[in-house]
C-alpha cells in the first residue's frame, strides 16, 4: 500500500484530497496543527485503518514513522483575512514549514507536491497568465506575506528538485471553492453566501469590477492528482478560466439563493489583483486535464453545502463582518 503525508489535511483543499487518495487505496497521513482548518472534515476517516491524523505544526520539525512515497504540502492560511490575521505563521509555514517537508522527502526518498497560487503572480500585468510570468508582487503590502511565502517556497522546491534530486511537483492554484470553505474565512463565495443565509447585503470591495476565475474542488482535486503522477517538474497553472467580475459574482449569488438582499460597495483592499484567469495550456498539454464543472453546477452544490450547516455555523462569522467595516 503506498503511503502519502498530507499537509494541511485537515483544511478545505486538505481534506479532499484526503478523501481522494483513500478512495485510490493509500495509507493517508493528515498532519493539520488546526490553525485555520476544523478536524469536522477528515472526522469521517477516522475509523479507517488506512486513515491516521497527526496534530502538528508543520513549521516544527517533522517525524513521521515508516516509509512515505508522497508528501502533499498544504499547510498554510489560505484566505486574505486569515494570512493577515497571522502574518509570521504564514511566512513559516512557507519557508520552514516547506524545508522540513523537503527533508522529510530527501530521507524518505518521497515524491512531494506544493500547493502554490495565483497569488505567485500578484496584481498581474499579463493576462491570462501563464507559468511563464514571474508576477507584480508588493512584498511588504498586506498581501507580501502569503505571496513571498509561495514565492520562496516554489524557489526551495526548485532547489531541492536541483541540487538533491528531490522529485517535486509545483501546482499554482487559482480560487478553487466547493463544500468545506469554511464560512467565515473572509474569501468572497463564502462571504456572499454567508451573508445571504443570513439576510444581510452582500459587500463588494472596490467597485466589482475586479475578476476571479473559480473552479470546483473536484476538477482541482483531479488535477492535482494527475500533476503528482506525471513526470513535469516545474510549475503548472490548475484553474478554471471562466472568468467574472465580482459585480457579476455578487449577482449570480443573489439569483442563485434568491435572497431579497442588495449589494453594498466596501473599499476595495490594498493590493487586491484586478484581473485574473489562468491560461491552462500547460494543464491540457502535459496533463490532460481541463475543467468538467461549470460555475452554475459547482455554485448549486456548494449553496447546498452550506444552507444544510447547523444555524449555529452561520454566525461565527461574526469576526468577519467586524473586519470588513475597518
Ligand atoms: P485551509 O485554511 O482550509 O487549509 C489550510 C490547512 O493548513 C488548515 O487545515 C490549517 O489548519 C493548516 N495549517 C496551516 N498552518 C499550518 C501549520 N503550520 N502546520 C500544520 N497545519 C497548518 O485553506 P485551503 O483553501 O484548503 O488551502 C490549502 C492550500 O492550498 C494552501 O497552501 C493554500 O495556499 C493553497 N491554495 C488554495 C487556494 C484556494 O482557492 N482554496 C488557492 C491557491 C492556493
Ligand atoms: N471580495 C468582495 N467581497 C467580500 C470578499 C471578497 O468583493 O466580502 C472580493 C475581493 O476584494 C477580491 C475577490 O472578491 O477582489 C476575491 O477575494 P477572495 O478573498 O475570495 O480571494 P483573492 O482572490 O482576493 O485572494
Amino acid at each position: 500500500m503506498k503511503r502519502i503525508l498530507i499537509t494541511g489535511g485537515a483544511g478545505f483543499l486538505g481534506s479532499h484530497l484526503c478523501d481522494r487518495f483513500i478512495k485510490e487505496g493509500y495509507h493517508v497521513i493528515a498532519m493539520d496543527n488546526l490553525i485555520t482548518g476544523d478536524i469536522r472534515n477528515i472526522e469521517h476517516l477516522f475509523k479507517l485503518p488506512n486513515f491516521e491524523f497527526y496534530h502538528h505544526d508543520v513549521s516544527k520539525f517533522i517525524h513521521v514513522p515508516g516509509e512515505l512515497d508522497y508528501i502533499l504540502h498544504f499547510a498554510s492560511p489560505a484566505s486574505p483575512i486569515d494570512y493577515l490575521k497571522i502574518p509570521i505563521q504564514t511566512l513559516k509555514v512557507g519557508s520552514l514549514g516547506i524545508h522540513n517537508c523537503l527533508g522529510l522527502a530527501r530521507v524518505k526518498n518521497a515524491r512531494v507536491l506544493i500547493a502554490s497560487t495565483s497569488e505567485v503572480y500578484g496584481d498581474p500585468t499579463v493576462h491570462p497568465q501563464n507559468e511563464d510570468y514571474w508576477g507584480n508582487v508588493n512584498p511588504v503590502g498586506p498581501r507580501g506575506v502569503y505571496d513571498e511565502a509561495k514565492r520562496f517556497q516554489e524557489a526551495m522546491t526548485m532547489a531541492y528538485h536541483t541540487y538533491h534530486n528531490v522529485e517535486t511537483r509545483i501546482v499554482r492554484i487559482f480560487n478553487t471553492y466547493g463544500p468545506r470553505m469554511r464560512l467565515n474565512d473572509g474569501r468572497v463565495l463564502p462571504a456572499f453566501i454567508g451573508q445571504a443565509l443570513r439576510g444581510e447585503d452582500l459587500t463588494v470591495f472596490g467597485d466589482g469590477s475586479q475578476t476571479r476565475s473559480f473552479c470546483y474542488v473536484d476538477d482541482l482535486i483531479e488535477g492535482i492528482y494527475r500533476l503528482l503522477m506525471s513526470d513535469y517538474p516545474y510549475p503548472v497553472n490548475v484553474g478554471n478560466p471562466s472568468e467574472i467580475t465580482i459585480g457579476q459574482f455578487a449577482e449570480e449569488i443573489i439569483k442563485l439563493t434568491g435572497t431579497d438582499q442588495k449589494v453594498v460597495y466596501k473599499e476595495l483592499p490594498k493590493d487586491d489583483p484586478k484581473q485574473r484567469q489562468p491560461d491552462i495550456t500547460k494543464a491540457k498539454e502535459i496533463l490532460g486535464w481541463e475543467p468538467q464543472v461549470s460555475r452554475a453546477e459547482g455554485l448549486k452544490i456548494t449553496y447546498e453545502y452550506f444552507r444544510n450547516l447547523p444555524e449555529e455555523e452561520l454566525y461565527k462569522a461574526a469576526y468577519h463582518r467586524e473586519f470588513t467595516k475597518k
